[in-house]
């Protein structure tokens, strides 16, 4: 039997729509990658739509911010289009629902500025007066040029029932008469948020609505619009919210910036860690694995694979992060090439005032990359690499744990006299200070400890050879100099 409510289109067509009033919201970011991994799973077409008609909410500032966070996820998108450019459109379809008898004119000045967000429970569902003004007397009042709403004449009394079955949620039904009367137009001859949306999707022929389960009783009046517009009723999917780990839905306005994209990618989160991570959230991939590439994950995505249940993001005041992206991402920092490793890692440094050149950042970056879970914890385990002068330690850390300063200071003359003769690579390096080692009879460990520290400023650094090799002799040698010199005054 066919799906009543599939709209018959070959390939799938999504659209993710945000409203301009923000910055790029983690839950909007999913919602985003959903719809693209549904369009791209099923080479289909993937749109994005700005609802921008909400003239007093909207910002610039927002619109830059929202292409922002979708740049930086680095995903796609077919076309774009955005609502105000489309008003007329949206009239034009109100006028036709009107002209069917599906509507009505309402004068009443308390209801006539009622937007799509006003009165969706309690005691008004539709306003009688209005509903059953004649159409003389209402187009008498409106050429007289009294200002009105125009609602939907939800049907009444029939027992209609409205269903259709979500993609995640399932079968889903309301009776018609616990709708209101809900608002097509406001009163400025501005389109509600559900004319707008419903107008342009039947004209942009989205077959799959994929949106956050905040919009699943909006859909039955979308389905009423639908109907209305004689527009086939797309398949819709709404997806399980996202929670923070009070018990409140994850929002800027309780929970600041750890709900913006930016914050995530400020921190040094590579854009595949946080969309693993958010894919996570509310879908769940057959094969059960956590880790997953982008190809993967678009390989893997269907829409049974999304839960009902919604999802916590955990983070706390001290920990903005949840444990289990950082873990991700560090496991993605690892899978890494290394030249994209250090394109990722440049602009940190760059920020910390450290301007290496490129061959460096490449030179660095595998020696870093087990080191560290964001990519701005890269500047603090590399900065011995790019600092001139390394800064202040603590002299006794040179000092291996069964020996003394003098011991420390052994090391560091002998490690001196052979730097200066041996070849600078790592296997020449590892040679001669092995058997320095073994001349004054001491095993690496406490033979290179000092080594380490006084060339890197602390014990725990990356591999010792591979690490003098990028620093050159020259550095190496000044630093163990300088080591030295900070022991003498512990005797
Ligand atoms: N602009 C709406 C929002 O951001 C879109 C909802 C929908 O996808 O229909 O919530």
């Amino acid at each position: 039997m066919p799906d009543p409510n599939s709209s018959g289109a070959a390939t799938p067509r999504v659209r993710f729509a945000p409203s301009p009033t923000g910055f790029l919201h983690v839950g909007s970011a999913r919602t985003f990658i959903f719809n693209w991994l549904y369009a791209r799973h099923n080479h289909g077409t993937m749109v994005l739509r700005l609802d921008d008609t909400d003239i007093e909410r909207n910002t610039e500032t927002s619109v830059q911010s929202i292409f922002e966070g979708l740049r930086w996820l680095g995903l796609d998108w077919d076309e774009e289009v955005k609502q105000s450019e489309r008003l007329d459109l949206h009239r034009q379809a109100a006028a036709a629902i009107f002209a069917k008898g599906l509507a009505y004119r309402d004068f009443t000045p308390a209801h006539a500025s009622d937007d799509e967000h006003s009165s969706s429970q309690g005691a008004w569902l539709f306003n009688p007066g209005m509903r059953e003004l004649s159409r003389e007397e209402s187009g008498r009042r409106a050429d007289a040029g009294e200002p009105f709403a125009l609602r939907y004449r939800v049907p009444r009394g029939g027992g209609r029932i409205l269903r259709f079955v979500d993609g995640v949620y399932g079968e889903q039904q309301k009776l018609a008469d616990e709708v209101e009367d809900f608002a097509l137009l406001r009163s400025d001859g501005m389109p509600t948020y559900h004319l707008a949306s419903c107008v342009d999707d039947a004209d942009l022929r989205i077959s799959h609505i994929i949106r956050g389960q905040d919009h699943l009783t909006n859909t039955f009046k979308h389905l009423l619009i639908f109907e209305g517009l004689g527009a086939p009723t797309p398949q819709f999917a709404h997806l399980p919210l996202l929670m923070a780990p009070d018990g409140a839905k994850l929002s800027k306005r309780k929970h600041g910036p750890v709900v913006s994209v930016t914050t995530y990618r400020d921190a040094g989160f590579l854009p595949q860690a946080f969309i693993n991570f958010l894919c996570l959230l509310g879908w769940s991939p057959k094969n059960d694995r956590e880790f997953l590439s982008l190809d993967e994950i678009r390989d893997l995505f269907t829409l049974d694979g999304v839960n009902r249940a919604n999802a916590v993001v955990n983070f706390t005041n001290d920990d903005p992060f949840d444990a289990k992206a950082v873990w991700l991402n560090a496991e993605h920092i690892r899978a890494l090439p290394v030249d994209e490793l250090s394109d990722n890692l440049r602009p940190f440094f760059e920020q910390a005032g450290f301007h290496p050149s490129p061959e460096k950042v490449l030179a660095v970056a595998p020696l870093i990359r087990e080191r560290i879970k964001l990519l701005r914890d890269a500047v603090s385990a590399a900065d011995f690499f790019f600092l001139d002068q390394l800064a202040p330690y603590d002299a006794a850390e040179l000092i291996p744990q069964k020996g003394d300063a003098a011991l420390a200071r052994r090391v560091l003359e002998t490690a001196q006299q052979v730097l200066a003769v041996t070849p600078f690579d790592h296997d020449s390096l590892d040679k001669a200070l092995r058997e320095a080692a073994a001349s004054l009879g001491l095993k690496a460990g406490p033979m290179f400890q000092p080594i380490r520290v006084a060339v890197c400023g602390r014990k725990n650094a990356p591999p010792l050879f591979e690490t003098m090799v990028v620093l050159g002799r020259d550095v190496c040698l000044d630093r163990i100099r300088q080591a030295e010199e900070g022991l003498r005054s512990l005797g």
